[in-house]
């Protein structure tokens, strides 16, 4: 496959790349504001799961804050430096990094959190489901300690069988909850945002890491999720619909009559994991697939399934 290939099957890979985003999911940030207006207002942003950083850049460039701290960026991978953004390498489910992040906000809170964290997918729904859960409360744990009231918080969800458990818990913590889904990001994901607004937590809620936020002590009916209390948020598509269908191929001349040419991608990745897996391969030191075709009979049975 050429490098041109990419480009014609993820228009926005494209785009991003011709616009200077490191990464496609700018757009779905950006469409997200576009439907919500997040950055009215906004001076101080935190960027949970930042790496390679689109996110920080729009937030960089589209909130009023000013100098270095405005965005905090947090992810387990290094990233890029970037203008006027923290960058707290770490991860988020850590009780060291959470306080890391929250020493920063003491006395002067954030008027938005962003969470596009995503586990690395196993293929295995109901582990993933969970995984990315977990990511979520984790993010939410932070809100709830660096957010000031009226905040938002907007995160990548999993839209799986027990996403309402999730949605319950937001209700608690904000006044609005809804699912959105940027056009930018693929209808055959399951992948959508939950956009919470009005940071209100419960009348005596204090924020506290040690305390698991699946907590139901704060409302009795909270975990009723049949019948009638089920709790059901309102689903918005956005971006305009005239905009690019992140599930298109298109050709490489797109409709503007702009004649195509090939960008490379705006920031290479920095020590990324399979780093140490290319530099072996190119020596040709990296161990082959041991096929059982290619074993004594004798081991067969004991390779791995
Ligand atoms: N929003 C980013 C952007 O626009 O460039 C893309 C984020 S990418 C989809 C998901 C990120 O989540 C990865 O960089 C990954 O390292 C990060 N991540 C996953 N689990 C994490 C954790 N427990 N703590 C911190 N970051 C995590």
């Amino acid at each position: 496959m050429g490098r041109t290939s990419k480009d014609k099957r993820d228009v926005y890979y494209r785009l991003a790349k011709e616009n200077g985003w490191r990464a496609r999911s700018a757009f779905k940030l950006l469409q997200l504001d576009e439907e919500f207006q997040l950055f009215q207002g906004v001076t101080r942003a935190v960027d949970l799961c930042a790496a390679p950083g689109s996110w920080s850049q729009v937030l960089s460039q589209k909130i009023g804050g000013q100098g270095s701290g405005h965005v905090v960026a947090v992810d387990l991978q290094a990233m890029a430096p970037l203008p006027g953004v923290l960058q707290i390498q770490g991860d988020i489910t850590q009780l060291s990094t959470a306080q890391e992040i929250i020493r920063h906000f003491e006395g002067c809170p954030a008027d938005l959190v962003v969470c596009d964290g995503a586990p690395d997918v196993t293929g295995l729904h109901d582990v993933d489901e969970y995984m990315q859960a977990q990511l979520l409360l984790a993010a939410l744990n932070i809100a709830t300690h660096v957010l000031k009231p009226g905040g938002c918080f907007v995160a990548k969800i999993f839209r799986g069988r027990d996403v309402t458990l999730i949605y319950s818990q937001l209700r608690v913590f904000f006044s609005s909850v809804l699912c959105a889904k940027p056009r930018s990001s693929r209808n055959s994901s399951i992948e959508a945002f939950a956009v919470c607004r009005g940071y209100d937590p419960p009348e005596g809620f204090l924020p506290d890491l040690t305390k698991p936020l699946l907590d139901h002590s704060y409302d009795p009916d909270f975990n009723q999720l049949d019948g009638p209390t089920r709790i059901i948020v309102p689903f918005v598509a956005c971006g305009d619909l005239s905009s690019y269908d992140s599930d298109r191929s298109y050709p490489l001349d797109l409709e503007d009559g702009s004649e195509y040419k090939y960008t490379p991608p705006t920031q290479p990745p920095i020590s990324p994991p399979y780093q140490e897996a290319c530099t072996l391969k190119k020596k040709g030191r990296l161990a082959k697939e041991i096929r059982p075709q290619d074993c004594p009979l004798s081991t067969v049975d004991t390779l791995p399934q």
